[in-house]
């Protein structure tokens, strides 16, 4: 047990927020956890959980004297929300988030803050196809990379504090550059989530078929293709919507590679086919020997993706 904050507080009150306000209580990491979403009924079942020590009807009285504020909202309304804590911040706070974005998330919460808070924007690289202040759980981010992304003139001693209670979420932490965070993601998670709610499209556009076959005897291929396609709306429109140069260059990049893989099936190039699944292969191995995921069969049914 490792206190770091004396009282941190959560705005926004889903998957994340909630898996972090278990996760602090799990490793003593604050003496105090207050939380606010917007909505009363989240903010309900919120207090009813017992998910914080105190659930607050305005994100104002929330983070009055907290040190450690994180903005667990979707990346779209991060500005906004921004904005709206700003007069009441504790002056030494640290303001952080987890948006699966960076430079946007940046660029729209930084103006909003006064001098006297640090500013440590974060991200961590675990979540599953559910939303809501159920849905958390303190283990989600226990060996999983969070990134940390300050900015060049953050105060150093901010920074290692959120680097030290991210390790206390139980998280691997690395620091990364904004723009490079976006464009790491745009290949890890941002495309691979396009192309699944993509082929889930598809599929449901064979409407005959998706009533009956598809649904019948889906493999793990499609079964996984629909749990990430199960992910929350809100939060994947703000996603493109604010990392579009990096999504579009990995687009960009995934059709001409689908194009050559179009091309190799029409000739029967049964070698470029071969080496190209030969090559994706050892990169599931690396993955594997990387410890970022098991080698067991039922690979993306778990609960962490
Ligand atoms: P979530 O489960 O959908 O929860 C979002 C929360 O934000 C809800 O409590 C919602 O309140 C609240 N909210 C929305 N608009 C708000 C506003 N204007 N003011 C105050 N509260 C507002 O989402 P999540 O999965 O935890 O995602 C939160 C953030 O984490 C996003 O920025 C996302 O990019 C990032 N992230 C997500 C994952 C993932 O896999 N899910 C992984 C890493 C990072 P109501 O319930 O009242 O609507």
């Amino acid at each position: 047990m490792t206190q770091i904050y004396n009282r941190v507080a959560l705005i926004g009150l889903g998957l994340i927020a909630s898996s972090m306000a278990w996760g602090i209580k799990r490793g003593g990491l604050a003496v105090e956890v207050t939380g606010y979403a917007r909505s009363a009924e989240t903010r309900e079942t919120s207090r009813k959980i017992g998910l914080c020590d105190q659930v607050f009807d305005s994100a104002a009285e929330a983070v009055k004297d907290a040190d450690l504020v994180v903005l667990c909202v979707p990346v779209g309304v991060m500005g906004q929300v921004a904005a709206e804590i700003a007069p009441h911040l504790k002056a030494g706070a640290t303001v952080s988030d987890v948006g699966s974005v960076k430079r946007q998330v940046i660029a729209d919460v930084a103006p909003h803050l006064p001098d006297s808070v640090h500013f440590v924007p974060a991200h961590p690289l675990a979540g599953t196809e559910h939303s809501g202040p159920t849905s958390g759980f303190a283990e989600l981010f226990d060996n999983r990379w969070s990134l940390v992304v300050p900015p060049a003139d953050a105060d150093r001693a901010a920074v290692d504090r959120v680097i030290a209670f991210w390790k206390g979420l139980g998280s691997n932490v690395e620091e990364m550059e904004p723009d490079h965070h976006d464009l790491v993601l745009a290949v890890t998670s941002h495309t691979p989530h396009l192309i699944a709610y993509t082929m889930v499209g598809v599929a449901d556009d064979l409407r005959r078929v998706s009533e009956s076959e598809v649904i019948k005897y889906s493999a793990s291929g499609f079964r996984d293709f629909t749990r990430i396609a199960a992910s929350d709306p809100t939060m994947w429109r703000d996603v493109f919507l604010n990392n579009k140069d990096a999504t579009l260059e990995i687009l960009g990049r995934f059709t001409e590679e689908l194009f050559a893989l179009q091309r190799a099936i029409r000739r029967g190039d049964g070698d470029h086919l071969h080496d190209y699944f030969t090559r994706t292969r050892s990169i599931r191995r690396g993955i594997i020997e990387a410890g970022q995921d098991t080698d067991a069969p039922d690979f993306g049914r778990g609960k962490a993706t």
